[in-house]
């Protein structure tokens, strides 16, 4: 044995000694953090309760009104759909959560501005009424009517304009009205919300602000 290959040898032991130092179990678990989303069929690890905006408070929808799904890795997000609940905040909550339903949105705005999410942006909530625009979407419902303008207040702006804004942040969503839209902008939908009312230029400004 030369001395280079002593050298050699001993910077191998070292690194070997090293890495048995760390303990396999604990490279593991670090190589798995950093490669679990690349693995099919691997779920991104979810904590119950666990909100996507900061300050929502958190309340399950039926299972039945979304699909699991591992977004924006299996399906690129570029939508936000923008709704409103045609009746109270409690009422929403009821319908999201009767899995007869078959449909629920990720979030609800109240007129107060306090934020709930029911659905993780993971998944794919059943709100746009297309499975395309579901699955490219996150969609957020407000409180009130479409034919009632008062429905829609400063705080219930402002705090959807924060959220969309976040949204937008996260997946990489221009802030336009090509990619924040009305339900009545889904292809084929028949609904309306969120109607006339609805002040697009001010909710728009807002999330740029
Ligand atoms: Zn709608």
């Amino acid at each position: 044995m030369s001395d280079t290959d002593r050298r050699l040898g001993r910077r191998a032991l070292f690194v070997g000694g090293t890495a048995a130092a760390v303990g396999t179990a604990a490279l593991a678990r670090e190589e798995l953090r950093h490669l679990w989303w690349r693995l099919p069929g691997v779920e991104r690890p979810r904590v119950a309760g666990a909100v996507d905006f900061r300050g929502a408070r958190w309340v399950a929808a039926s299972s039945a009104n979304y699909r699991r799904a591992d977004r924006p890795d299996d399906y690129p997000v570029d939508r936000v759909v923008v709704h409103v609940t045609q009746g109270s905040y409690a009422s929403a909550v009821k319908v999201f959560q009767d899995p007869a339903h078959g449909a629920a949105a990720h979030y609800i705005v109240r007129k107060d501005g306090r934020i709930t999410q029911l659905i993780r942006e993971l998944d794919v909530a059943f709100h746009a009424g297309e499975r395309a625009y579901n699955e490219r979407s996150v969609g957020i419902e407000h409180e009130g009517f479409v034919d009632d303008a008062s429905s829609f207040t400063d705080a219930m702006y402002s705090s959807s304009a924060r959220l969309t804004a976040a949204i937008c942040g996260r997946y990489g969503i221009p802030v336009d009205r090509e990619h924040i839209i009305g339900h009545v902008e889904v292809p084929g939908t028949d609904h309306t919300d969120p109607g006339p009312h609805w002040d697009w230029e001010r909710y728009l400004q807002k999330i740029k602000s």
